[in-house]
């Protein structure tokens, strides 16, 4: 792999380049933006798994992911890396509103990746609310949640902004992510999720995320995804 300039391209690769990054076993060898690069670094992050390994060369090119890749494989940073990277190259700020969502089926599940959310993209100045059911706070959410970045939620509570919150704009959205989409299906959220994406621009890069592959995972990228690159990581049993 030749060595990466001092002033890389920071986001989305061109297709002719991909061949240069599709080898990198370390994130230092991606080209990230510095904020990026810094936040790995502060979370020890410096060897790609598999999946991230697969993966990030297809969406820092924008590409839409279908990936499948058992638990504990790394999964989030698949995903947070290539938002924070798409909003860092769009110059995103405040007054830009929502350019990333990311959907988990669990408050659980969506409080730990926002954890990884805040600790990689520390060092950007993007703004990112959790927005999960159960909560007592949804009329404060209604007030605030146009100002945010990126947002990570159950799907019902996003379709439930969709629906109540004046003016909750998603119309700029770059990039949308489906975390662990068999367990969305799984609980019985297919038909929030259909109007969920239905409400949602055509023009966005669609990460689809998932520890199978299974029939419904098959419908919802059919929905969803655009010429998908389909990734799958089988680890040695
Ligand atoms: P998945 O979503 O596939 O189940 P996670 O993204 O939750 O997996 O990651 C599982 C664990 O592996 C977490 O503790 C995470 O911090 C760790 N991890 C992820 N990527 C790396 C990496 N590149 N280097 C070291 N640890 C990692
Ligand atoms: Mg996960």
């Amino acid at each position: 792999l030749p060595p990466l300039p001092k002033d890389a391209p920071i986001g989305p690769l061109q297709d002719d380049k991909f061949s240069r990054y599709s080898g990198a076993t370390m994130f230092k060898e991606l080209p990230l933006s510095k904020r990026t690069q810094d936040g790995l670094k502060r979370a020890n992050f410096s060897k790609m798994t598999d999946i991230q390994r697969a993966s990030l060369p297809h969406s820092l090119c924008g590409r839409d992911i279908l990936g499948a890749a058992k638990t504990g494989s790394g999964k989030t940073l698949a995903f947070i890396i290539p938002i924070l990277e798409k909003l860092y190259k769009e110059r995103w700020g405040s007054e830009d509103g929502v350019g990333g969502i990311i959907i988990s089926p669990t408050r659980e599940l969506a409080g730990q990746l926002f954890d990884v959310l805040k600790t990689v993209g520390k060092f950007h100045n993007f703004s990112a609310g959790l927005l999960i059911g159960g909560r007592k706070e949804v009329e404060m959410e209604k007030e605030h949640v146009n100002a945010l970045n990126i947002l990570v939620c159950t799907p019902g509570r996003l379709l439930q902004h969709m629906d109540e919150t004046p003016n909750f704009d998603c119309s700029q959205l770059q990039v949308l992510v489906l975390d662990e989409a068999d367990r969305i299906l799984d609980v019985g959220f297919k038909k929030t999720l259909n109007a969920i994406v239905a409400q949602l621009p055509k023009h966005r890069q669609t990460l689809l995320f998932s520890a199978t592959q299974t029939k419904s995972i098959q419908d919802l990228a059919r929905l969803s995804l655009k010429d998908p690159e389909y990734i799958s990581v089988h680890e040695d049993a």
